[in-house]
């Protein structure tokens, strides 16, 4: 299921697959307050005897099956923590050795690399920038904000540290994209934030992540609550705020993250649009012209990205990192049968077939898709439980965005295919004599 099957390569059909490998585990050199990967130290038992690096035979084993399981033109790694620079620039040179050993003819491997920034240098950048790797940089704004939560083991900031990575990836030309966490502090300052990636870090293509957590994460699974545990959607508790809230107090609300978007996007469309690229603004474009949303967090299915931590084991999902979500152990079944597993595709399909009434009848169902299962922990007002936390944010945000779309879709000549003002329904009548931008 999270294979695709599209078109033949090399006389066979196609065939893809997709695992963030976790060569050390949670194990990181900084101590950010949000991490929801931190605590799988405990929860995983690696103080049990899993080393929390993956050792040589995994690893072999890991990229082989990786490699087998697929044919396609190009073969993409994930490589996340925890912080994965930590194994040293040499763990990373074997890494490119054993996929070397096992690359087809006619086959491209690529990597990608997610990454504090802490420990990058010259001599990392230039391996990186050799071997065509794309740099997830996790940066949250500038210094105050990102100083908030992104501290090291003795509570100081890591801001210096990491722009002294974006000065780095620059000068050696290495791919980057930053992952920018919408917190409850992040979240009130969105132009703030946009303007310093985009003026300062000068990034090449903008992630912007909402952190939500309950304060159950540490040892409940998603989608384990109990259906009565769910507030309804507009109930105080769920504000981060709250004294007694049920989620993490450096979350974002439901209100600040459609707020932070649609500021951030007003900005985008009337200065930025096509210079600067904004990940999900560039993937909801796609989606009001009829394509799918690239995004799995606003895709229609889940289960495409399987997760894999250092001893082997696998997962349904980097954030379904728990014991009831463990689909296998490539040291005893191979990772294409663990990826079109009959458990990996009920996983998947539940993300459409548990969608709520509300979600169903949602005029943005096409945009959003009830978002991140993950996130499904409220009542609908009707008492509906499994709907989603960021709900309220995302239909602010999809409402405002409707129309500026479809006008920037029409102006450039593409269909509407969904939203308010879609070709079908007709009700948008833009004059060219109108100048671009206006207020939307
Ligand atoms: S659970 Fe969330 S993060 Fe995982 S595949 Fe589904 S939408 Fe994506
Ligand atoms: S905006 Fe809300 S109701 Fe609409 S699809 Fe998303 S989560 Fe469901």
């Amino acid at each position: 299921m999270l294979v695709t099957q599209g078109p033949q390569f090399n006389g066979k059909a196609s065939k893809r697959l997709h695992v963030m490998a976790k060569p050390i585990g949670a194990a990181c050199n900084i101590d950010c307050t949000y991490c929801y990967y931190l605590s799988k130290q405990d929860l995983l038992e690696y103080k049990k005897g899993c080393s929390p690096k993956m050792d040589d035979d995994t690893l072999e084993t890991y990229i082989r099956q990786y490699i087998e399981g697929q044919n396609t033109p190009e073969i993409i790694f994930s490589w996340q923590g925890g912080e994965p620079t930590m194994l040293g620039l040499e763990y990373f040179q074997k890494i490119v050795a054993f996929q070397k050993k096992y690359q087809p003819v006619g086959v491209k491997i690529s990597n990608d690399l997610q990454t504090n920034g802490t420990l990058l240098n010259d001599e990392w950048c230039a391996f990186l920038a050799d071997n065509h790797f794309l740099i997830g940089l996790s940066i949250d704004g500038p210094e105050l904000l990102h100083n908030t939560y992104r501290t090291n083991k003795a509570g100081r900031g890591t801001f210096k540290q990491v722009m002294k990575a974006v000065e780095l990836l620059h000068k050696h030309k290495v791919n980057f994209a930053t992952l920018t966490c919408v917190n409850n502090l992040t979240s009130q300052n969105p132009l703030e934030v946009y303007r310093f990636l985009r003026d300062v870090v000068k990034s090449p293509q903008m992630q912007f992540i909402p952190i939500v957590e309950q304060k159950t994460f540490r040892t409940t699974a998603p989608q384990k609550w109990q259906p009565q545990d769910q507030l309804t959607q507009g109930d105080a508790r769920l504000n981060p705020y709250h004294k007694d809230s049920v989620v993490e107090p450096w979350c974002v609300s439901a209100e600040a993250w459609g707020d932070f978007l649609i500021a951030v996007f007003d900005e985008w469309i009337t200065k930025d649009i096509g210079k600067v690229f904004v990940q999900y603004f560039e993937a909801s474009v796609e989606t009001w012209m009829g394509r799918k949303n690239p995004l799995c967090t606003l895709g229609e299915i889940c289960g495409k990205g399987l997760a894999m931590e250092p001893n082997g084991d696998v997962f349904t999902c980097d954030h379904y990192v728990y014991p009831e979500y463990k689909v296998g152990n490539i040291h005893h079944q191979k990772l294409d049968e663990m990826a079109y597993s009959p458990e990996q595709q009920k996983f998947g399909f539940a993300k459409s077939r548990n969608l709520t009434t509300q979600c169903q009848q949602c005029d943005y169902k096409f945009a959003c898709h009830g978002e991140c299962p993950k996130n499904r922990f409220i009542r609908t007002q009707e008492g509906e439980p499994g709907l989603n936390y960021l709900c309220a944010g995302w239909h602010k945000f999809f409402s405002h965005a409707d129309k500026a779309i479809a006008y920037v879709l029409r102006m450039t000549g593409n269909p509407v295919a969904h939203g308010q003002y879609s070709d079908e329904r007709g009700t948008l009548q833009v004059r060219r004599a109108q100048a671009f931008p206006t207020k939307f």
